[in-house]
């Protein structure tokens, strides 16, 4: 294995890598420090894949790589109310949203550990990535989701032949189910483990390569656990640490004005999040109550330079309609960008790049009701 340790962010203990935890015992979430960066010479030889950067990961060297040809999603430029904007195109993934990064990642560590049986809990995007490379993998895969989950949102985990486990309650009640079962069957998470936020970065290497080895000046993410926020700061630094490029871009951080913990605690000045009401939102990506990894969110936002903005459905809805009239078809949480962008500072504005996150065909149901007219699916948290 590699000399890179787990390191708590809360006491501050250190663990081997071949230790099976996916938290420390304190029950504060682990860190990776990536040691080392890719050398950019060596690029022009590799694959388009997440895997050309495979330095920056902190893995064995040897490692079979679970890959699907992740990443390498491109840069769309387009105009929306007068300004130029660029898109990463980050939905373009084998199964469908950014978090095929983490999986390929995650997973590829976990086998490697010998691990032959993984369970998880998301009934979105992250139930659909995890699923998808234990398949690839051949692993035994258990995704827990809240028993009100449409039929339609865990179809494409069953495919995968993910085991789907109904949990009575709330979403924060199938996290529970998962943690439980963790004794008999790792705990592949997308929310607390360190490995799915160093594949996380490789959109932030994408940027910069595909920018002519330069950084945005800022950058427009959204945000639930925080994970791919996390994931591109640790991406933007080591690129800035190393020498590669000059400065940070600004992250600003979007979320849904119903379920908002992390913009509530940042534009109060915290450093945890605390308990806060929320509602329901047609952006259920990023609806996630009490997101585990907030510290590092906060951290890295305030270390960028960034700030946090959070947004009514309707405007989330309108986002979505600009982007499908530009021919770009993404979910809520992805629109939630654009309307983001239309409130953030004017400076702040022209030449932003907004991270486009998950596929407009994992939100058939909900763009079905809002073209009724009626109220549009919506998540419960
Ligand atoms: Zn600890």
């Amino acid at each position: 294995m590699s000399p890179v340790l787990y390191r708590c962010a809360v006491c501050g203990r250190t663990y081997p890598l071949q230790e099976r935890i996916f938290r420390c015992g304190c029950g504060g979430f682990l860190e990776l420090q990536p040691v080392s960066l890719f050398d950019k010479s060596k690029l022009k030889l590799r694959g388009r894949s997440i895997w050309r950067y495979r330095e920056a990961f902190g893995l064995p060297d040897d490692l079979v790589q679970i890959s699907m040809e992740e990443g390498c999603t491109p840069i769309a430029e387009k105009r929306f109310d007068g300004f130029s904007l660029q898109l990463k195109m980050d939905f373009m993934q084998p199964s469908g949203s950014f978090k095929d990064r983490g999986a390929s990642v995650l997973v590829s560590f976990v086998s490697r550990m010998g691990i032959r049986d993984i369970c998880e809990d998301s009934s979105g995007n992250a139930g659909a990535a995890v699923s998808a490379y234990a398949a690839a993998a051949g692993l035994k895969c258990t995704v827990f989701v809240p028993s009100y989950t449409p039929e339609s949102k865990i179809t494409q985990i069953r495919m995968y032949g993910a085991e789907v486990v109904r949990v009575p309650g709330t979403r924060q009640d199938a996290n529970d189910a998962a943690i439980s079962k963790s004794t008999s069957s790792f705990y592949a998470s997308h929310l607390w483990h360190p490995f799915f936020v160093m594949g996380l970065q490789s959109a932030a290497f994408e940027i910069w390569e595909d920018l002519g080895e330069t950084l945005p000046a800022a950058v427009i993410v959204p945000v639930g656990s925080g994970g791919f926020l996390e994931g591109m700061y640790l991406g933007f630094d080591s690129l800035v640490r190393f020498g590669y490029a000059k400065k940070l871009p600004k992250i600003i951080g979007v979320q849904a004005s119903a379920c908002a913990p992390v913009h509530i605690a940042f534009v109060n000045s915290r450093n945890e999040c605390a308990d806060v009401h929320t509602g329901v939102t047609v952006a259920e990506g990023i609806a996630v109550p009490r997101p585990p990894r907030a510290r590092a969110v906060l951290t890295a936002l305030r270390k960028s330079g960034g700030y946090t903005v959070a947004v009514e459905d309707s405007e989330i809805l309108d986002a979505a309609r600009s982007l499908s009239g530009a021919g770009v078809y993404v979910e809520p949480t992805s629109a939630s960008t654009l309307a983001a962008w239309r409130k953030i500072r004017s400076e702040d504005r022209e030449n932003a790049l907004l991270v486009l996150t998950g596929s407009g065909l994992k939100a058939t149901d909900t763009y079905s009701t809002f073209l009724q007219g009626g109220d549009a699916h919506r998540s419960r948290v």
